[in-house]
């Protein structure tokens, strides 16, 4: 990992990203409901939900969780799944597909590398949806499922071949696009102050 290139962000770098995607978002999609992709998508979700407030009618808007780990090793996760294998760790409950049915839904994580997370939350999403359409008459389901939308926010997609597709039509925001670099986010740092110093000199060096 030594020789892959690192960049930090700050909580205010991803804070300014957000507030600059939301009024696109809202203008085109408009959510009712989030969905963020944990643990990442925590934090930009909320930061996501001041700025939905403000400019939509909606105040009462949800972030509903998920969580899913495509490199963290989990107990009971052999090698071989780490890294090339989505595991869910925590879904919607009780009952998924009511959720999410009728509702404009954003997906959100921080970012958006191989896309093997976001094609997995995206297409374990949408069976929910079609699973709960079984319990309503047939002649009901169609416009159900059309009232049904789906898009993707996330604060950086990394410009690199994806290992999994989204459907091209599919909404899908990033804050960001950046190079194929890793990035070290503040919730991950131990020491905030340090890891914000150390990013500032990183940006100086990104524009010398
Ligand atoms: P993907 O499924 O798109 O390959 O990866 C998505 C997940 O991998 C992210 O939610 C995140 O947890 C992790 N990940 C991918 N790239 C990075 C990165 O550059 N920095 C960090 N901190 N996590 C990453």
């Amino acid at each position: 990992m030594s020789d892959v290139q690192h960049w930090r962000v700050t909580y205010n770098d991803i804070h300014n990203l957000i507030r600059k995607a939301t009024p696109k978002i809202v203008t085109e999609f408009n959510p009712d409901l989030m969905i963020a992709i944990g643990g990442g998508g925590f934090f930009p979700a909320r930061v996501m939900r001041t700025f939905l407030r403000e400019t939509t009618e909606n105040k009462s808007l949800q972030i509903q969780a998920i969580g899913l780990s495509l490199y963290e090793p989990l107990p009971g996760t052999s090698q071989e799944q780490i890294g090339k294998e989505v595991v869910r760790t925590q879904w919607l409950s009780p009952n998924p597909g009511k959720l999410l049915l009728g509702k404009r839904n954003l997906i959100i994580d921080e970012v958006d590398d191989t896309r093997k997370t976001l094609h997995y939350a995206y297409t374990e999403l949408l069976k929910d949806v079609e699973e709960e359409l079984l319990s309503y008459p047939e002649p009901e389901r169609a416009e159900l499922r059309a009232a049904t939308r789906f898009a993707v926010f996330v604060v950086h997609n990394k410009n690199k071949p994806k290992l999994a597709e989204l459907p091209p039509e599919l909404p899908y925001y990033a804050g960001e696009n950046v190079e194929d670099v890793w990035l070290d986010y503040p919730w991950e740092a131990l020491n905030i102050e340090e890891h914000d110093r150390l990013a500032a000199l990183d940006k100086e060096k990104r524009v010398s």
